[in-house]
């Protein structure tokens, strides 16, 4: 399968794990020959990471560098089970492509039930794109319903490469992807890899994710990293 965008990165602006500047990120996805790479840091309630006014500056970013399609973004952090975020609808409203997460530094795990609901809640905003990492162990959700908000919102959802990898630290996501791309086959909503490479080291890696792919006979034509356009033209729907 042959893989276009990686949609989840994150470079020096998140402000751990990296030194990468945009550019840099940029030359190693032409390097390993994609067309486009989404740049998402993470949101300003993550320690370190860059302020509102970094993301509103964004717009007068070039979005092509080295031949690659660049798409500028925001890795939101959920803040509660209600599905507030950290960046406003008006900067989200601006920016290419946003992630919205559960990370434990700004969300503490609820139920099922509950964290299901913050992250069905950040579906609806028309301004997020991809639900992250939903596979991590700390966070347990109700796959069906998920995959099923996805569709209605036409959000994407993220097989994560950093989950999957050795040394992964969302616990057993391994079996959690396995219900998500379960449930994802059966509602024949797309799913999206996305390396969550701190800077260039992962961009475009997908190794593990491509394996879990083939091991459960998941539908590639489910899988939008192969065409950029159709990819963008789901997400457009939720408009
Ligand atoms: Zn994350
Ligand atoms: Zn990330």
């Amino acid at each position: 399968m042959l893989i276009n965008i990686d949609v989840h990165t994150h470079s020096i602006a998140s402000g751990h794990g990296s030194a990468a500047t945009i550019a840099d990120m940029a030359r190693a996805a032409a390097v390993r020959q994609l067309k486009a790479l989404c740049i998402t840091d993470h949101g300003p309630s993550t320690v370190g990471s860059a302020k509102e006014s970094y993301f509103r500056g964004l717009k007068s970013v070039p979005r092509r560098r080295f031949g690659v399609q660049l798409y500028l973004g925001c890795e939101v952090n959920i803040s509660d089970f209600t599905g507030h975020l950290d960046l406003s609808d008006e900067i989200l409203s601006a920016l290419d492509f946003n992630i919205a997460s559960l990370h434990p530094q700004n969300i503490r795990p609820g139920t099922a039930a509950q964290n299901t609901s913050a992250l069905i809640r950040a579906m609806e905003n028309p301004y997020i794109h991809l639900i992250g990492h939903p596979d991590d162990e700390k966070y347990p959700l109700d796959y069906k319903a998920l995959v099923e908000a996805a569709r209605a919102t036409h959000t994407l959802l993220e097989l994560n490469r950093a989950s999957l990898a050795p040394g992964g630290y969302r616990g057993d996501a391994r079996s959690k992807d396995v219900l998500l791309l379960h449930w994802c086959a059966i509602f024949n909503q797309p799913v999206v890899l996305g390396s969550d490479s701190h800077g260039v080291d992962n961009i475009g890696k997908f190794r593990e994710c491509l394996e879990l792919i083939r091991e459960v006979e998941f539908p590639e034509e489910l899988v939008l990293n192969r065409n950029v356009e159709e990819m963008f033209r789901y997400c457009e729907a939720k408009k």
